[in-house]
Protein backbone atom coordinates (compact mmCIF):
# COMPACT_ATOMS: atom_id res chain seq x y z
CA UNK A 1 0.00 0.00 0.00
CA UNK A 2 2.59 2.73 0.98
CA UNK A 3 4.72 1.87 -1.97
CA UNK A 4 1.86 2.45 -4.59
CA UNK A 5 1.16 5.57 -2.56
CA UNK A 6 4.07 7.08 -2.81
CA UNK A 7 4.80 5.88 -6.82
CA UNK A 8 2.10 7.71 -7.26
CA UNK A 9 2.81 10.77 -10.07
CA UNK A 10 3.35 14.64 -8.29
CA UNK A 11 1.86 16.31 -10.58
CA UNK A 12 0.34 19.60 -8.57
CA UNK A 13 2.06 20.53 -5.54
CA UNK A 14 1.10 23.97 -3.21
CA UNK A 15 4.18 25.72 -1.72
CA UNK A 16 3.23 27.57 1.40
CA UNK A 17 5.58 30.23 3.22
CA UNK A 18 3.77 30.57 6.54
CA UNK A 19 5.29 33.67 8.45
CA UNK A 20 3.99 34.68 11.90
CA UNK A 21 1.50 36.62 10.74
CA UNK A 22 0.94 36.14 7.21
CA UNK A 23 0.61 33.14 4.78
CA UNK A 24 2.01 33.24 1.15
CA UNK A 25 0.85 30.42 -1.29
CA UNK A 26 1.58 29.19 -4.59
CA UNK A 27 0.41 26.25 -6.47
CA UNK A 28 2.58 24.45 -9.30
CA UNK A 29 1.43 22.20 -11.94
CA UNK A 30 4.63 20.22 -11.95
CA UNK A 31 4.40 18.57 -15.57
CA UNK A 32 3.48 21.78 -17.15
CA UNK A 33 6.23 23.58 -14.96
CA UNK A 34 3.50 26.22 -14.90
CA UNK A 35 2.68 28.61 -11.51
CA UNK A 36 -1.31 28.19 -11.65
CA UNK A 37 -2.18 30.82 -8.60
CA UNK A 38 -0.29 32.66 -6.01
CA UNK A 39 -1.62 34.05 -3.15
CA UNK A 40 -0.91 35.99 0.26
CA UNK A 41 -3.33 35.71 3.56
CA UNK A 42 -2.38 38.86 6.15
CA UNK A 43 -2.88 39.79 9.18
CA UNK A 44 -2.81 36.41 11.08
CA UNK A 45 -3.87 36.82 14.55
CA UNK A 46 -4.24 40.49 14.54
CA UNK A 47 -7.03 41.29 12.63
CA UNK A 48 -7.66 38.98 9.87
CA UNK A 49 -7.83 35.01 10.17
CA UNK A 50 -7.36 33.75 13.87
CA UNK A 51 -4.44 31.18 13.06
CA UNK A 52 -2.90 29.02 10.75
CA UNK A 53 -5.54 26.63 10.27
CA UNK A 54 -7.96 29.92 9.46
CA UNK A 55 -6.00 31.41 7.07
CA UNK A 56 -5.27 27.93 5.54
CA UNK A 57 -9.02 27.34 5.00
CA UNK A 58 -9.00 31.08 3.14
CA UNK A 59 -6.07 29.56 1.27
CA UNK A 60 -8.60 26.68 0.35
CA UNK A 61 -11.53 28.83 -0.92
CA UNK A 62 -9.31 31.00 -2.73
CA UNK A 63 -8.41 28.12 -4.62
CA UNK A 64 -12.08 26.79 -5.07
CA UNK A 65 -11.64 23.51 -2.56
CA UNK A 66 -9.59 21.52 -4.57
CA UNK A 67 -9.42 17.63 -4.38
CA UNK A 68 -6.29 17.33 -6.73
CA UNK A 69 -3.28 18.57 -4.66
CA UNK A 70 -0.70 15.54 -5.08
CA UNK A 71 1.97 17.23 -2.41
CA UNK A 72 2.50 20.29 -0.07
CA UNK A 73 5.96 22.23 0.01
CA UNK A 74 6.95 24.11 3.27
CA UNK A 75 9.55 26.66 3.66
CA UNK A 76 11.18 26.33 7.19
CA UNK A 77 13.10 28.70 8.16
CA UNK A 78 15.79 26.72 10.18
CA UNK A 79 16.85 22.90 9.95
CA UNK A 80 19.84 23.82 12.66
CA UNK A 81 22.22 20.44 12.25
CA UNK A 82 19.41 18.07 12.26
CA UNK A 83 18.22 18.95 8.48
CA UNK A 84 20.74 19.46 6.07
CA UNK A 85 18.57 18.40 3.50
CA UNK A 86 14.44 19.19 2.34
CA UNK A 87 12.62 16.37 3.88
CA UNK A 88 9.45 14.60 3.88
CA UNK A 89 6.98 14.96 7.21
CA UNK A 90 6.81 12.47 9.71
CA UNK A 91 5.76 12.62 13.17
CA UNK A 92 9.33 11.69 13.73
CA UNK A 93 10.45 14.71 11.63
CA UNK A 94 7.73 16.66 13.36
CA UNK A 95 8.59 15.96 16.65
CA UNK A 96 12.35 17.12 15.75
CA UNK A 97 11.25 20.52 13.98
CA UNK A 98 9.61 21.09 17.64
CA UNK A 99 13.01 21.06 19.24
CA UNK A 100 14.07 23.64 16.97
CA UNK A 101 12.30 26.43 17.96
CA UNK A 102 14.39 27.95 20.07
CA UNK A 103 16.42 29.04 16.95
CA UNK A 104 13.98 30.96 15.42
CA UNK A 105 11.30 31.59 18.20
CA UNK A 106 9.55 33.93 15.88
CA UNK A 107 9.12 32.04 12.59
CA UNK A 108 9.60 28.91 13.46
CA UNK A 109 5.70 28.20 15.36
CA UNK A 110 4.69 29.14 12.46
CA UNK A 111 6.63 27.38 9.88
CA UNK A 112 5.29 24.24 11.83
CA UNK A 113 2.17 25.61 12.65
CA UNK A 114 1.57 25.82 9.02
CA UNK A 115 2.23 22.33 8.26
CA UNK A 116 0.25 20.81 11.28
CA UNK A 117 -2.56 22.82 9.65
CA UNK A 118 -2.12 21.28 5.97
CA UNK A 119 -1.87 18.16 7.89
CA UNK A 120 -5.41 18.83 9.28
CA UNK A 121 -6.84 20.17 6.46
CA UNK A 122 -5.48 18.16 3.39
CA UNK A 123 -6.16 15.00 4.80
CA UNK A 124 -3.66 11.87 3.58
CA UNK A 125 -1.58 15.17 1.53
CA UNK A 126 2.35 14.51 2.20
CA UNK A 127 4.09 17.15 3.57
CA UNK A 128 7.91 18.38 2.75
CA UNK A 129 9.69 20.50 4.82
CA UNK A 130 12.72 22.71 2.72
CA UNK A 131 14.74 24.32 5.12
CA UNK A 132 16.79 28.18 4.37
CA UNK A 133 19.44 27.03 6.14
CA UNK A 134 20.03 23.14 4.82
CA UNK A 135 22.22 24.24 1.43
CA UNK A 136 24.90 25.92 4.37
CA UNK A 137 25.71 22.38 5.71
CA UNK A 138 28.62 21.85 3.75
CA UNK A 139 30.00 24.58 5.05
CA UNK A 140 33.37 23.64 6.77
CA UNK A 141 34.12 24.14 10.72
CA UNK A 142 36.74 26.78 9.66
CA UNK A 143 33.96 29.23 7.92
CA UNK A 144 31.17 28.15 10.19
CA UNK A 145 32.51 28.07 13.90
CA UNK A 146 32.65 31.67 15.85
CA UNK A 147 35.92 32.41 17.82
CA UNK A 148 34.13 31.93 21.40
CA UNK A 149 34.45 29.30 24.01
CA UNK A 150 33.06 25.56 22.44
CA UNK A 151 30.78 25.07 25.07
CA UNK A 152 28.77 27.57 23.81
CA UNK A 153 28.08 25.65 20.51
CA UNK A 154 27.80 22.19 22.61
CA UNK A 155 25.23 23.92 24.57
CA UNK A 156 23.36 26.06 22.64
CA UNK A 157 24.33 25.18 18.52
CA UNK A 158 25.72 28.65 18.43
CA UNK A 159 27.49 28.73 15.36
CA UNK A 160 27.43 30.05 11.84
CA UNK A 161 24.49 28.54 9.52
CA UNK A 162 23.36 31.31 6.92
CA UNK A 163 19.54 31.63 5.73
CA UNK A 164 18.36 32.00 1.90
CA UNK A 165 19.71 29.01 0.83
CA UNK A 166 16.58 27.89 -1.08
CA UNK A 167 17.69 30.61 -3.29
CA UNK A 168 21.04 30.13 -3.13
CA UNK A 169 20.91 26.52 -4.11
CA UNK A 170 18.38 28.02 -6.91
CA UNK A 171 20.54 30.52 -8.63
CA UNK A 172 23.52 27.90 -8.44
CA UNK A 173 21.35 25.50 -10.73
CA UNK A 174 20.77 27.98 -12.71
CA UNK A 175 23.86 29.81 -13.05
CA UNK A 176 25.76 26.08 -13.99
CA UNK A 177 22.92 26.04 -16.73
CA UNK A 178 23.69 29.66 -18.06
CA UNK A 179 26.96 29.02 -18.05
CA UNK A 180 27.14 25.40 -19.59
CA UNK A 181 29.02 23.48 -16.98
CA UNK A 182 27.99 21.07 -14.66
CA UNK A 183 26.30 21.80 -11.04
CA UNK A 184 29.07 19.82 -9.29
CA UNK A 185 31.65 22.18 -11.37
CA UNK A 186 30.48 25.54 -10.66
CA UNK A 187 32.38 27.99 -8.45
CA UNK A 188 30.26 31.08 -7.72
CA UNK A 189 29.71 33.91 -5.15
CA UNK A 190 25.96 33.98 -5.36
CA UNK A 191 24.49 37.33 -3.92
CA UNK A 192 20.74 37.58 -2.91
CA UNK A 193 19.99 40.95 -2.54
CA UNK A 194 16.51 42.42 -1.03
CA UNK A 195 15.22 43.51 1.75
CA UNK A 196 16.97 40.75 3.61
CA UNK A 197 20.51 40.12 1.71
CA UNK A 198 23.18 37.71 2.01
CA UNK A 199 25.80 36.29 -0.18
CA UNK A 200 27.33 32.95 -0.55
CA UNK A 201 30.73 31.08 -1.65
CA UNK A 202 30.08 27.97 -4.09
CA UNK A 203 32.53 25.81 -4.24
CA UNK A 204 31.95 22.85 -6.67
CA UNK A 205 28.67 23.75 -6.60
CA UNK A 206 28.53 23.04 -2.45
CA UNK A 207 28.46 26.21 -0.26
CA UNK A 208 31.24 27.09 1.42
CA UNK A 209 30.90 30.15 3.44
CA UNK A 210 27.53 32.89 3.79
CA UNK A 211 27.45 35.81 5.39
CA UNK A 212 24.42 35.32 7.61
CA UNK A 213 25.45 33.95 10.76
CA UNK A 214 23.51 32.38 13.91
CA UNK A 215 20.46 34.10 12.36
CA UNK A 216 20.03 36.30 9.57
CA UNK A 217 21.38 39.65 11.35
CA UNK A 218 25.33 39.09 10.76
CA UNK A 219 26.99 40.33 7.21
CA UNK A 220 25.91 42.47 4.72
CA UNK A 221 23.85 46.09 5.00
CA UNK A 222 20.22 44.91 5.03
CA UNK A 223 17.06 47.16 4.70
CA UNK A 224 16.24 47.30 8.58
CA UNK A 225 19.57 44.74 9.52
CA UNK A 226 22.66 45.87 10.67
CA UNK A 227 24.54 43.33 8.90
CA UNK A 228 28.11 42.87 10.57
CA UNK A 229 28.89 44.89 13.87
CA UNK A 230 31.25 44.90 16.95
CA UNK A 231 29.61 43.29 19.62
CA UNK A 232 30.98 45.10 21.70
CA UNK A 233 29.28 48.64 20.07
CA UNK A 234 25.93 46.52 20.82
CA UNK A 235 27.05 46.02 24.59
CA UNK A 236 27.83 49.55 24.77
CA UNK A 237 24.18 50.64 23.45
CA UNK A 238 22.44 48.36 25.34
CA UNK A 239 24.53 50.16 28.40
CA UNK A 240 23.47 53.64 27.31
CA UNK A 241 19.78 53.02 26.97
CA UNK A 242 19.59 50.46 29.66
CA UNK A 243 18.08 47.86 26.93
CA UNK A 244 17.10 44.48 27.32
CA UNK A 245 17.93 41.92 24.47
CA UNK A 246 14.51 41.76 22.98
CA UNK A 247 14.70 45.89 23.07
CA UNK A 248 18.40 45.79 21.48
CA UNK A 249 17.04 42.29 18.80
CA UNK A 250 14.52 44.76 17.43
CA UNK A 251 16.95 47.78 17.16
CA UNK A 252 19.02 45.86 15.46
CA UNK A 253 16.80 43.83 13.27
CA UNK A 254 14.02 46.19 12.59
CA UNK A 255 15.37 49.65 13.27
CA UNK A 256 18.85 49.28 11.84
CA UNK A 257 20.22 49.24 8.05
CA UNK A 258 18.85 51.40 5.09
CA UNK A 259 15.81 52.71 7.21
CA UNK A 260 18.49 54.26 10.20
CA UNK A 261 21.07 55.27 7.63
CA UNK A 262 18.95 57.44 5.21
CA UNK A 263 14.99 56.83 6.66
CA UNK A 264 13.89 54.02 3.93
CA UNK A 265 14.26 50.04 4.05
CA UNK A 266 13.36 50.64 0.44
CA UNK A 267 15.93 50.65 -1.79
CA UNK A 268 13.81 52.43 -4.40
CA UNK A 269 13.49 55.10 -2.22
CA UNK A 270 16.82 55.27 -1.31
CA UNK A 271 18.21 55.43 -4.86
CA UNK A 272 15.87 58.22 -5.30
CA UNK A 273 17.47 60.55 -2.61
CA UNK A 274 20.43 59.75 -3.92
CA UNK A 275 19.86 60.75 -6.95
CA UNK A 276 18.47 64.20 -5.57
CA UNK A 277 21.87 64.99 -3.45
CA UNK A 278 20.76 63.33 0.07
CA UNK A 279 24.02 63.05 1.67
CA UNK A 280 22.58 60.44 4.23
CA UNK A 281 21.18 58.17 1.29
CA UNK A 282 24.51 58.67 -0.62
CA UNK A 283 26.53 57.23 2.05
CA UNK A 284 24.21 54.46 3.09
CA UNK A 285 24.51 53.28 -0.98
CA UNK A 286 27.73 53.02 -0.56
CA UNK A 287 28.20 51.38 2.57
CA UNK A 288 25.69 48.91 1.22
CA UNK A 289 28.09 48.23 -2.11
CA UNK A 290 31.31 48.54 -0.33
CA UNK A 291 30.56 45.94 2.01
CA UNK A 292 29.40 43.87 -0.48
CA UNK A 293 32.08 44.13 -2.95
CA UNK A 294 34.69 43.46 0.47
CA UNK A 295 32.69 39.95 0.75
CA UNK A 296 32.68 38.81 -3.24
CA UNK A 297 36.47 39.77 -3.14
CA UNK A 298 36.74 37.49 0.04
CA UNK A 299 34.30 34.69 -1.92
CA UNK A 300 36.55 34.97 -4.93
CA UNK A 301 39.24 33.95 -2.91
CA UNK A 302 38.06 31.14 -0.80
CA UNK A 303 36.10 29.70 -3.96
CA UNK A 304 39.43 29.51 -5.74
CA UNK A 305 38.24 32.13 -8.35
CA UNK A 306 35.39 32.34 -9.43
CA UNK A 307 33.33 31.32 -12.69
CA UNK A 308 31.10 33.81 -12.39
CA UNK A 309 29.44 36.54 -9.67
CA UNK A 310 25.71 36.02 -9.59
CA UNK A 311 23.35 38.54 -8.49
CA UNK A 312 19.95 38.00 -7.82
CA UNK A 313 16.81 38.89 -5.09
CA UNK A 314 14.76 42.25 -5.38
CA UNK A 315 17.19 44.39 -5.74
CA UNK A 316 19.74 42.34 -7.35
CA UNK A 317 17.13 41.92 -10.04
CA UNK A 318 16.26 45.07 -10.68
CA UNK A 319 18.79 47.51 -9.24
CA UNK A 320 21.19 48.72 -11.76
CA UNK A 321 22.43 51.38 -9.58
CA UNK A 322 22.83 49.08 -7.22
CA UNK A 323 24.88 46.74 -8.77
CA UNK A 324 26.87 49.70 -10.73
CA UNK A 325 27.91 50.85 -7.30
CA UNK A 326 29.47 47.03 -6.52
CA UNK A 327 30.75 46.20 -10.01
CA UNK A 328 32.42 49.50 -10.02
CA UNK A 329 34.41 48.07 -7.07
CA UNK A 330 35.33 45.03 -8.28
CA UNK A 331 38.26 46.48 -10.64
CA UNK A 332 40.94 44.56 -8.93
CA UNK A 333 39.21 40.93 -10.00
CA UNK A 334 39.62 42.38 -13.67
CA UNK A 335 35.78 43.08 -13.82
CA UNK A 336 34.63 46.04 -15.88
CA UNK A 337 30.42 46.36 -16.10
CA UNK A 338 28.48 47.13 -19.23
CA UNK A 339 26.63 49.67 -18.68
CA UNK A 340 23.80 49.12 -21.28
CA UNK A 341 23.53 45.74 -20.17
CA UNK A 342 23.49 46.66 -16.81
CA UNK A 343 20.04 48.36 -17.85
CA UNK A 344 18.16 44.43 -17.59
CA UNK A 345 15.98 44.38 -15.14
CA UNK A 346 13.72 41.05 -13.53
CA UNK A 347 15.75 38.79 -16.18
CA UNK A 348 18.55 36.47 -17.10
CA UNK A 349 21.99 38.31 -19.13
CA UNK A 350 25.41 39.30 -18.42
CA UNK A 351 26.36 42.78 -17.08
CA UNK A 352 29.86 42.52 -17.37
CA UNK A 353 31.62 43.98 -20.14
CA UNK A 354 33.07 41.23 -22.99
CA UNK A 355 36.48 40.46 -21.52
CA UNK A 356 35.96 40.80 -17.56
CA UNK A 357 38.24 38.08 -16.44
CA UNK A 358 34.79 37.13 -14.16
CA UNK A 359 31.34 37.49 -15.69
CA UNK A 360 28.80 39.27 -13.51
CA UNK A 361 25.42 37.69 -14.20
CA UNK A 362 21.66 38.48 -13.39
CA UNK A 363 19.86 35.41 -12.66
CA UNK A 364 16.19 35.71 -11.21
CA UNK A 365 15.34 33.70 -8.47
CA UNK A 366 12.48 31.27 -7.66
CA UNK A 367 12.51 29.68 -3.87
CA UNK A 368 9.07 28.25 -4.47
CA UNK A 369 9.45 26.78 -7.49
CA UNK A 370 12.46 25.29 -5.84
CA UNK A 371 10.57 23.99 -2.86
CA UNK A 372 7.84 22.90 -5.04
CA UNK A 373 10.55 20.26 -7.30
CA UNK A 374 12.29 19.35 -3.61
CA UNK A 375 8.89 18.29 -3.13
CA UNK A 376 7.71 16.31 -6.33
CA UNK A 377 11.88 14.73 -6.06
CA UNK A 378 11.34 13.55 -2.71
CA UNK A 379 8.03 12.36 -2.92
CA UNK A 380 8.84 10.97 -6.22
CA UNK A 381 11.86 8.80 -4.81
CA UNK A 382 9.16 7.57 -2.06
CA UNK A 383 10.85 8.55 0.55
P1 LIG B 1 12.45 40.05 0.18
O1 LIG B 1 13.83 39.98 0.73
O2 LIG B 1 11.44 40.53 1.17
O3 LIG B 1 12.03 38.83 -0.61
P2 LIG B 1 12.78 41.32 -2.39
O4 LIG B 1 13.74 40.28 -2.85
O5 LIG B 1 11.49 41.46 -3.10
O6 LIG B 1 12.50 41.25 -0.84
O7 LIG B 1 13.56 42.72 -2.47
C1 LIG B 1 12.99 43.91 -2.03
C2 LIG B 1 14.00 45.03 -2.27
O8 LIG B 1 14.24 45.11 -3.68
C3 LIG B 1 13.51 46.38 -1.81
O9 LIG B 1 14.54 47.06 -1.12
C4 LIG B 1 13.23 47.09 -3.12
O10 LIG B 1 13.42 48.47 -3.01
C5 LIG B 1 14.26 46.49 -4.02
N1 LIG B 1 13.94 46.73 -5.43
C6 LIG B 1 12.97 46.19 -6.17
N2 LIG B 1 12.96 46.74 -7.40
C7 LIG B 1 13.95 47.67 -7.42
C8 LIG B 1 14.46 48.61 -8.36
N3 LIG B 1 13.95 48.70 -9.58
N4 LIG B 1 15.48 49.40 -8.01
C9 LIG B 1 16.00 49.34 -6.77
N5 LIG B 1 15.58 48.47 -5.84
C10 LIG B 1 14.57 47.67 -6.16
Amino acid sequence: MKNMKTKKTIRKVLVINSGSSSLKYQLFDMEKGERLAKGLVERIGCGGPADHAAALGQVVAELGNPKDIDAIGHRVLHGAEVFKDSVAVTPAVLAKLDKLVKFGPLHMPANIGGIRACQRIFKGVPNVAVFDTAFHQTMPDCAAMYAIDPKYYKKLGIRKYGFHGTSHRFVTLEAARFLGKSPSKVNLVTCHMGNGSSLAAVKNGECVDTTMGLTPLAGLVMGTRCGDIDAAAVLAIMEDGKLTPAETDTLLNKKSGLLALAGSSDCRDICAKAEKGDKAAELALEMLAYRTALYIGAYNTIVGGADAIVMTGGIGENSSEVRERIVNRLGALGIKLDKKANKIRGKAGTISAKGSKIPVVVLPTNEELMIARDTAAILGRGK
